[in-house]
C-alpha cells in the first residue's frame, strides 16, 4: 500500500493529496520546461489523476509541446507556483511538479527526456535512461 503523499504551493492556496505511487519519475529539459519551471530542467511524477485530489484554485495555461501536443500547466495565481502540467494526449494522468511536495525524500528521477536542450553544465546521470528528445 502507497503512503498518502501531500503537496502544494508557496502560499498554501492550493494544497493535494497523492493516494497512490507515481506512476513514472522522470525530468525534463525541454525549453519549455525550463520557462515554467525557472530553472534548468522540471522535476516529474505521472500519477493516475484518479489518486489525486486538489483544494483551492489553479490557473492554467495552454501551449504545444516540442513534439506538438498540447500541455496545460496549472499554477497557483496568487504565489505563481506551478503545481501541475496536464498533458493531453494522456487524459488519465497529471504529472505534479515535484518541488511542490512536502517531502520529496521518495524521489529518485528514473527516466531524462529532451537532454538535446539541458543545459550545458547539467551533469550526466547515469541511473537515468536518457532521451535526446521525447520517446513517445
Ligand atoms: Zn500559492
Ligand atoms: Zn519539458
Amino acid at each position: 500500500m502507497s503512503e498518502i503523499k501531500t503537496g502544494g504551493c508557496l502560499c498554501g492556496a492550493v494544497r493535494y493529496e497523492l493516494n497512490a505511487d507515481p506512476v513514472t519519475n522522470m525530468i525534463c529539459s525541454c525549453k519549455n520546461c525550463q520557462r515554467t519551471s525557472g530553472s534548468a530542467l522540471s522535476t516529474i511524477a505521472l500519477v493516475p489523476k484518479s489518486a489525486l485530489s486538489v483544494t483551492g484554485e489553479l490557473k492554467g495555461y495552454e501551449y504545444k509541446g516540442d513534439t506538438g501536443g498540447t500541455l496545460e500547466i496549472n499554477f497557483c495565481p496568487n504565489c505563481g507556483s506551478p503545481v501541475l502540467l496536464k498533458i493531453s494526449a494522456m487524459p488519465d494522468v497529471v504529472s505534479i511538479k515535484v518541488g511542490s511536495f512536502d517531502n520529496t525524500d521518495w524521489y529518485k528521477p528514473g527516466v531524462s527526456i529532451f537532454e538535446d536542450s539541458a543545459q550545458k553544465w547539467m551533469p550526466e546521470l547515469p541511473e537515468c535512461m536518457s532521451f535526446p528528445k521525447n520517446p513517445g
